[in-house]
């Protein structure tokens, strides 16, 4: 069985993430986001759901039997051994579940875009680190206008992530989106021909 070429995309929150993705999934690129593994794990009938339910109480449940992920936030906030309880529970299932989807894909690579990568170091699952970067200050104002944040909360969440130069770091390639979307087009266009040869490369060389 051939294993795909595993991107990692990364990048500080209103970096454009999102908007990278959606460039290389314009180009045929299958794109697995762990954010969104990280949900279908705990959907209703899931194992993680009933294995948190076991660990933490029918509290964390809202009224139709979907997780309430506030009052599960609420539970585990100041305590950090509730926390790793609730990482032990989930991790192993989000990276099941992450290779299960890499092992589907049939392109030669693929991204997988974890905003926290940096953060949580989990880079065993990825073969090079695609770093997204723009300055904090357009952070800022792409998030307050995406999300409706005041700019405090904007610079609250951005505090609580990597910074900058930690993430700048850990990169491969960078994606410098400071200008339009079409800068982000080429940028991708260029990637793209590159990790098909590095991809190219792994297969010859295995
Ligand atoms: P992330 O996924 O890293 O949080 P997004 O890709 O959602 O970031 O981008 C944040 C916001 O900024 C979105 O509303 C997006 O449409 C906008 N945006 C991203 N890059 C650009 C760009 N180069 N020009 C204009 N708007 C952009």
């Amino acid at each position: 069985m051939s294993w795909p070429y595993v991107v990692g995309v990364t990048g500080g929150i209103g970096s454009g993430k999102s908007t990278v993705c959606a460039e290389f999934e314009r180009l045929g690129v299958v794109v697995i986001d762990a954010d969104e593994v990280a949900r279908e794990v705990v959907l209703p009938g899931s194992q993680g759901l009933a294995a948190i339910v076991a660990e933490f109480g029918a509290g964390i449940l809202n009224p139709m039997g979907s997780l309430d992920r506030s009052a599960l936030r609420r539970v585990v906030f100041a305590d950090p051994a509730r926390r790793e309880s609730l990482e032990k529970i989930l991790h192993p299932l989000i990276r099941t579940r992450i290779r299960e989807q890499v092992s589907r894909v049939l392109s030669p690579y693929c991204l997988l875009a974890i905003p926290l990568l940096v953060e949580k170091g989990n880079y065993d699952q990825v073969n090079r680190i695609l770093v997204v970067d723009c300055p904090v200050a357009t952070q800022i104002s792409r998030v307050m206008a995406r999300d409706n944040l005041t700019l405090q909360e904007a610079e609250a969440i951005i505090r609580s992530q990597a910074t900058r130069e930690q993430r700048l770091n850990k990169a491969d390639e960078i994606i410098v989106n400071v200008a339009d979307i079409e800068s982000v087009k080429s940028q991708v266009e260029r990637l793209h021909a590159d990790y098909l040869a590095h991809a190219a490369n792994l297969q010859t060389s295995l």
